[in-house]
């Protein structure tokens, strides 16, 4: 079979589980090669029973000291009994299976692999796996894949899948060019993919990791260094005349710039003047004030007779640029237009009309506005908000739907410079590095959750005085559906604990668009007091009258993330507070909160992260988790980064549209790779 072919070709995927997969992303043997492991079950060696812990899949041997013993307990038909080696003894039980009944046997000795459970206070292992001595021998030190997986699918039907598609595919010939292969000492992609599911060892693993980590980043290097080759210096036709800058819009705000704000304001101008095209980059850590700086940018290109558009990740924040652009820039005559996927077919077609009748000058929305049927007037500037929640693809699709407009690209990701040149490699770089100074820098603290009424009173206080306050639910650990239940449980478990005047409302993912706004939209007209939400709030959302956040379960969460949430909250002139609530005070928890407790510069946050997990780590909380890239992480593998960039550059420089007949491998997987025809 071929990489292209339908899993349908693999033996034992039929109907039904061919629908399982296409929920996974899954439709093609090769989109199958391509679903790595999210994690290893690796097999360790026996352990002794005295020292098994709460929770760990572990190795037990010893012999049956009880007869099993089997129980009804509602439709369960439970068999245990106890084993024991010569530390300690242990209770295991098996749900279901009542044919083990016959053949275990007392006295008789038995390895088992299983999860140590706590229930009734004794530990216990469920549902072990019994293997034979040869078993446990050949597969001693072994890594057994952990999919993700969807309702349905089997982690071992997925690895019997895998397994098939291994076996079956005929491999395309290796693309990376031999002397990349030679210089960055990198294994072939075949050996790599079949190694990334299967490793037999730790080292094998970390061998296969580094190949498609490189490629990853090689391919992403090479669209962006086309990209900058082919914009390079092209002229515009929108310039912008000096004259339109006048001081209107600076005057009605009712604050001055920041120096890092007016010298990136600075910088566009200067672009949007030279008649080029400007492709910048504003990096700026959360509450540094990028809003204001886009909204400059557009109102300019309105005034100057052309269209610009703005694209942020949700419909929550969407919502919220569009009323601040309208309150400030529809007094100076420029005409605002909303755009979301939650839009009825009507508005949406209105809007449609506008847009191409130029009787809009700027467009806010969502992905909503690179869908085929936008067709603009007159399209000059581009935006993209927290630019690290969209694909290079997605900004080039933007780009397409005007004839070269300008393009401003916002990120939060705190990301060194040295990385942001190389991740954006296709933009110069504009750094807000100082916070509006009215800012009181936000008070922090890690605790534990026996802090937690404590914090309910300090909420208390600061509702009474006026403020308003988020609180980040725990994380369910499981499945998605969960998710709207536990806000839920919290908020009404919250109500009954705050007296009754405190407004409280909740928020998560799985509300429609409409209730989210509705909800975000009292938030923001100080309607609700205390704001129950999953991490739906993290992007962008701006309430400066909100003080406290607190996050529950701060664990789960990367740093960077947190340091996002956080970002929520000192967004205004009064003192903020950030509560990061430890689900469990283990050592390593705690001095992973200290650091973001310590410091509100997210540039730090992330570089004692990375410290601190040590490359390592290599499943440790991803991070960059929402940048693009599938297995590499712009932290840990830094280095490939910047060997895959070197290597980009070189190929780029030599040849840029890798036209030579040697390349013709890679040219195809880039081409698969950016989804364009590519010549
Ligand atoms: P971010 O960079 O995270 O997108 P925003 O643009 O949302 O930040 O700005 C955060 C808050 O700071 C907003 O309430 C905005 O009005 C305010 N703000 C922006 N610039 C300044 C400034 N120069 N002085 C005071 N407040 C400012
Ligand atoms: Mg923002």
């Amino acid at each position: 079979m071929k990489p292209t072919d339908s899993i349908r070709t693999i033996k034992g995927i039929g109907e039904k589980s061919e629908k399982l997969f296409y929920k996974l992303g899954i439709s093609t043997v090769g989109e199958l090669l391509n679903f790595f492991p999210r994690e290893y079950d690796i097999f360790t060696p026996i352990q002794p029973i005295q020292s098994v812990k709460e929770g760990e899949v572990v190795i037990i041997e010893g012999s049956f000291v009880t007869k099993p013993h089997m129980a009804n307990v509602r439709n369960l038909k439970i068999l245990s009994c106890q084993i024991k080696d010569t530390t300690a003894q242990i209770r295991v039980s098996w749900f279901n299976m009542p044919f083990l009944m016959r053949s275990l046997k007392m006295g008789m000795h038995y390895i088992l692999r299983g999860r140590i459970v706590l229930k009734n206070g004794m530990l216990q292992m469920t549902q072990p796996k019994i293997l034979t001595r040869e078993e446990y021998s050949r597969q001693l030190g072994k890594m057994m894949p952990v999919y993700p997986l969807t309702a349905g699918l089997t982690n071992h039907a997925v690895t019997k899948a895998v397994t098939a598609a291994l076996k079956g595919v005929e491999w395309e010939s290796e693309f990376l060019p031999a002397e990349i292969r030679k210089k960055y000492e990198l294994i072939l992609h075949k050996k790599a993919i079949q190694t990334i599911h299967f490793p037999d060892s730790k080292k094998e693993y970390i061998i296969a990791r580094k190949r498609l980590v490189f490629e990853e980043f090689f391919l992403f290097s090479l669209a962006l260094h086309r990209m900058k080759e082919l914009k390079h210096s092209k002229p515009s036709s929108y310039p912008v005349d000096g004259d339109v800058y006048d001081n209107a819009l600076l005057e009605i705000l009712p604050y001055e710039l920041t120096s890092g704000q007016k010298k990136a304001w600075e910088e566009i101008k200067k672009d949007m003047q030279s008649g080029k095209v400007m492709n910048r980059l504003i990096q700026g850590d959360v509450g540094s004030g990028k809003t204001v700086i886009a909204m400059l940018a557009l109102a300019a290109i309105a005034k100057s007779g052309h269209q610009g558009a703005i694209m942020v990740p949700t419909e929550v924040l969407a919502k919220q640029h569009y009323e601040e652009f309208c309150a400030y820039l529809e007094p100076l005559g420029i005409r605002i237009g909303l755009l979301t996927g939650s839009m009825t077919a009507v508005q949406k077609r209105k809007m449609y009309q506008k847009t191409a009748d130029q009787e809009v000058d700027i467009l806010v929305g969502t992905h909503a506005l690179i869908q085929e049927k936008v067709e603009y007037a007159n399209l000059a500037l581009i935006v993209t908000d927290e630019q690290h929640r969209f694909g290079v693809r997605q900004r080039e699709l933007f780009s397409e739907k005007g004839k070269d407009p300008h393009m401003l690209v916002m990120s939060a990701t705190p990301i060194p410079r040295t990385l942001a040149i190389i991740l954006y490699g296709d933009l110069d770089v504009s750094v807000i590095d100082v916070l509006p100074a009215n800012r009181l820098p936000i008070k922090n603290c890690a605790v534990g959750t026996n802090y937690r009424p404590q914090a309910y009173r300090f909420m208390e206080k600061e509702v009474r005085e006026g403020h308003q306050v988020y609180i980040i639910c725990p994380m369910v650990e499981e499945s998605e559906n969960t998710e709207a239940e536990n806000v839920l449980d919290y908020t009404n478990s919250l109500k009954d604990m705050m007296p009754p005047s405190i407004r409280i409302e909740y928020l998560h993912g799985k509300l429609k668009p409409a209730q989210k706004n509705e909800i975000m939209a009292s938030f923001a007209a100080h309607q609700i007091d205390i704001l129950v939400s999953t991490t739906v709030i993290e992007v962008g959302i701006n309430v400066p009258n909100a003080t406290v956040m607190m996050i529950e379960n701060a664990e789960r969460f990367g740093l960077a993330q947190l340091h996002q949430l956080r970002g929520r909250v000192g967004r205004g002139s009064a003192q903020s507070y950030c509560i990061f609530m430890a689900g469990n005070a283990s050592k390593e928890t705690m001095e992973r909160l200290r650091i973001i407790e310590g410091s509100n510069d997210g540039f730090y946050v992330a570089r004692e992260d990375l410290k601190l997990r040590g490359p390592g780590d290599l499943f440790g909380i991803r991070q960059s988790g929402e940048l693009f890239f599938k297995l590499a992480d712009i932290y840990q593998d830094a280095n490939e980064l910047r060997q895959a960039n070197e290597a980009a550059a070189s190929y780029t420089q030599q040849d840029v549209s890798l036209l030579c007949k040697k390349y013709d491998g890679l040219r195809q997987k880039l081409q698969e790779y950016t989804g364009e025809v590519y010549l």
